[in-house]
């Protein structure tokens, strides 16, 4: 048993949205260990073996192999990805539990089997790393809400937000993805898709904020990029742990291996990497796509401080 509670960092937020760097980033500091988006684990990690972002298959990873041994005795890995499955089949209340509607937020008893095989994956997760904070990127809303419930961990929830165009203009692009089984390319998708996924997303951060406004810190993935000294050290006083060892120079990380679940190809890339905010959208977006995710999303890009119009 441990005697406080660990500390979970939990990136929420749209796809695209610069996740994998800033949790990147984060694992480089002393205590924090980056998992990626752990909630992948059974079906991405343990059933369809895609690399871990140590570059080996999942089954021949001996972090997370250690790790599932150390909780087979409750989740032998059939069974957990069908507790993960019905989870995911309560999902679509999402908005309600987010609300805090008590009968939205009864847990049932097919949530509790993998609730408590989660905060089991947490906790052996942890210690194998000897971490003190475990960086998380699954960036699902309804998932983190989930895991603030859970006993022996002590959640803190960072909301990165990107500009709702940019996050459009990345899910337009042909992008290879060696994460995937067939060795193909990342998802695509229309603007207006894109759009009203980043629109759904960051409302329902807004909700978990309103609910969770202790444990709750907004940043802007562009903020981060060009300052992400100070972004880093914002985040490791909101958690109570430095967080500043990543740097190696002016917007240039250091970034070692770490044992990633899912996430962006960007994950295999190791040493100095250079911080850029990548403006091509500004230019080359086309412009039926910028009006269509401007008119989608505009409430919450002028929360968030984002100009409307393209000259920004
Ligand atoms: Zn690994």
């Amino acid at each position: 048993m441990i005697d406080t509670p660990l500390k979970v960092l939990y990136i929420l937020g749209s796809g695209r949205n610069g996740s994998t760097v800033l949790a990147d980033a984060l694992g480089t500091a002393p205590g924090m260990e980056n998992v990626g988006e752990i909630h992948w684990i059974w079906d991405r990690g343990a059933g369809e073996n895609r690399p871990c972002g140590c570059g080996e298959p999942f089954a021949d990873c001996v972090f997370w192999q250690g790790v599932l041994s150390d909780i087979a005795a409750v989740a032998p890995q059939p069974a957990a990805e069908r507790a993960k499955v019905r989870y995911a089949t309560l999902e679509g209340l999402a908005p309600l539990r987010l609300l805090g509607r008590r009968w939205a937020n009864r847990i049932r008893p097919r949530q509790r089997e993998y609730l408590e095989l989660t905060r089991r994956l947490y906790l052996a997760t942890a210690q194998a790393a000897e971490a003190e904070v475990i960086v998380d990127s699954s960036k699902r809303p309804v998932y983190g809400q989930a895991i603030t419930r859970l006993e022996d961990l002590d959640v803190h929830i960072v909301h990165l937000v990107r500009d709702a165009r940019a996050v459009a203009f990345s899910w337009r692009r042909k992008k290879r993805n060696p994460d995937r089984p067939d060795g193909g390319y990342m998802a695509r998708y229309p603007a207006w898709k894109s759009a009203v996924g980043w629109a759904v997303w960051n409302a329902m951060g807004e909700l978990l904020r309103w609910r969770r406004k202790d444990r709750f810190l907004q940043v802007r993935y562009e903020d981060f990029i060009r300052d992400p000294q100070g972004v880093l050290e914002s985040i490791g006083e909101f958690i109570g742990l430095e967080a500043t060892a990543a740097l190696s120079g002016v917007q240039e990380l250091m970034l070692s291996s770490n044992h990633s679940i899912s996430g962006n190809p960007s994950k295999f890339e190791k040493g100095a990497i250079k911080l850029r905010e990548d403006r091509e959208w500004a230019a080359s977006m086309e412009a039926k796509d910028f009006w269509t995710t401007t008119l989608l999303t505009w409430p919450l890009l002028l929360r968030y401080r984002y100009p409307l119009g393209k000259g920004h």
